[in-house]
């Protein structure tokens, strides 16, 4: 695994910054938002450090770890009851996507009515 040990939540993948941590793979992990902008509101990253959608690259291995942070977002999204009524997946990407911590993560944000467009 490669992290960089300035980043946040490499820390929280290492386990030496505390979350509450909802779910677990090889690749990624899912954890609670600090800041919940829904009553679920969990984040799902990739262990290894990537900064953003923009710098994952675009081969078999950027395939397999998207791959597994979508799935890994739609397996906590339904067990925390979110399946039925539905839920949002937000990827914030550098400058103007809004991204503010600078290694990639899903939002996974449900318990209330999305609207759109977004802000
Ligand atoms: P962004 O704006 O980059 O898409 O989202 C960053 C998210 O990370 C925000 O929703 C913010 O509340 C959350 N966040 C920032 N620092 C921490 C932290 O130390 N722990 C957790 N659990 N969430 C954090
Ligand atoms: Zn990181």
């Amino acid at each position: 695994m490669s992290h960089d040990p300035a980043c946040v939540f490499c820390g929280i993948a290492t386990g030496a910054i505390p979350a509450t941590v909802v779910a677990r793979s090889d690749r990624a992990i899912a954890f609670r938002d600090l800041n919940p902008q829904a009553p679920t509101h969990v984040l799902v990253i990739p262990l290894d450090h990537l900064t953003s959608a923009a710098h994952a690259g675009t081969g078999r291995e950027a395939a397999a770890t998207l791959g597994e942070v979508m799935r890994l977002g739609v397996e906590v999204a339904a067990q925390l009851g979110l399946a039925e009524a539905g839920y949002r997946f937000v990827i914030n990407t550098g400058r103007e996507g809004g991204q503010t911590v600078e290694h990639l993560h899903l939002h996974v944000l449900g318990g209330r009515q999305m609207t759109w467009p977004p802000g």
